[in-house]
């Protein structure tokens, strides 16, 4: 439910307003749009609110909101929410690119990796310490010690790293190392998980789940938002359809529809949606050209030893080569991908 008051509204007869939804419990979010001021009702009281506030002095009408996810409706909030890690802005006019393998597996691996993917112009460094995977006799990650490796890493390279909590518990130990948290496919719905990266400070990297509708993703960000934590990016990876040439089926048309529906960035992540190495860069060419905020993909200096998703992680050349492809995409789009960058940027890495 919208609040819509009259654009001559007092500050007195709106703070009234406000004041009697607060009073009697209502949650409440307010937003300037255009020169109307909108008070969104949300919560389980908005319903039963709705009449009294009808007849407010100031109050020019009650409309009802069609999303069941108001924070993260573009309703409430026409404007496009940008999210920044570190000194890195996502849901600007730069497509950032976060690259990294899917599994941290040593101090030689991950600072090869993050040192190459820095100097071709990726923004973030992603990697996993924590797997979900889905047997349980694959690798599952080197848990606190691939977190300090990653600490590690961005210390070497600059980069803010984006890396997978899997469990409510694991929250704040991931976040002593991490700039961003991602939620992975698997636990889109671990609804515990969600209200847990909520309630903490730092960005959350929301994956789509395998078989997960668009209106459920948004309902999962509502839930990280509703929690305290406005600062979500949602990312497409990928759903299982009856189709099996490709690990997952790129579900391309959901960036746009996500960014109609939502004010928070999107991003594609190429990798898990194609399974295989040659098809990442078609899909992130596709993605870039379809108005994603970024790419998450993964690379791995030496991928046919790789112990995780090895088969679908790009080559530290092919990365750069993709990059140089999404640059003339992101420019035909108005947009940018960061140049490569000088290798003397990078501190070396001290420790052996
Ligand atoms: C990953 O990013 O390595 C990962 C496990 O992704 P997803 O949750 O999308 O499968
Ligand atoms: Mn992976």
């Amino acid at each position: 439910m919208i609040v819509v008051l009259d654009s001559g509204c007092s500050l007195k007869d709106k703070a009234s307003v406000v004041r009697f939804i607060e009073r009697r419990g209502g949650q409440l979010l307010v937003s300037e749009i255009g020169d109307e001021t909108h008070i969104g009702l949300i919560g389980p009281e908005a319903q039963s609110l709705a009449g009294e506030i009808e007849s407010m002095p100031g109050v020019a009408e009650l409309r009802a909101v069609a999303a069941p996810y108001p924070q993260v409706s573009r309703e409430h909030h026409p404007e496009s929410s940008e999210v920044r890690v570190g000194d890195v802005q996502i849901g600007g006019t730069e497509v950032v690119v976060m690259a990294g393998p899917c599994a941290v597996e040593s101090e030689k691996q991950l600072s090869a990796v993050g040192e190459a993917v820095a100097r071709f112009g990726a923004r973030m460094l992603r990697g996993g310490a924590f797997k979900p995977r889905s047997s349980p006799y694959s690798f599952q990650g080197l848990g606190e010690e691939g977190l300090v490796l990653l600490a590690q890493v961005r210390e070497q390279t600059g980069l803010p790293v984006v890396t997978e909590v899997v469990a409510p518990e694991d929250v704040d130990l991931v976040a002593r190392y991490a700039d961003m948290l991602q939620i992975g496919a698997r636990n889109m719905q671990n609804f515990r998980l969600l209200s847990e990266v909520g309630a903490q400070t730092l960005p959350v990297l929301l994956k789509r789940g395998i078989s997960s509708t668009v209106e459920e993703l948004l309902l999962a960000a509502e839930y990280v938002v509703s929690a305290g934590n406005p600062q979500v990016v949602l990312c497409e990876r990928g759903i299982r359809t009856f189709e099996t040439t490709t690990r997952n089926t790129l579900d391309i048309a959901a960036v746009p529809v996500l960014k109609q529906k939502t004010h928070l960035p999107v991003i594609v992540d190429p990798s898990h949606a194609a399974g295989e190495r040659y098809l990442v860069p078609h899909l992130a060419r596709a993605a870039v050209a379809a108005g994603a905020d970024g790419i998450i993909v993964e690379v791995h200096n030496d991928p046919d030893s790789a112990l995780s998703d090895g088969k679908q992680s790009l080559t530290l050349n092919g990365l750069a080569s993709m990059m140089a492809e999404l640059r003339q995409i992101a420019r035909a789009m108005d947009r940018h991908i960061a140049p490569p960058r000088d290798p003397t940027d990078l501190v070396p890495l001290t420790s052996s």
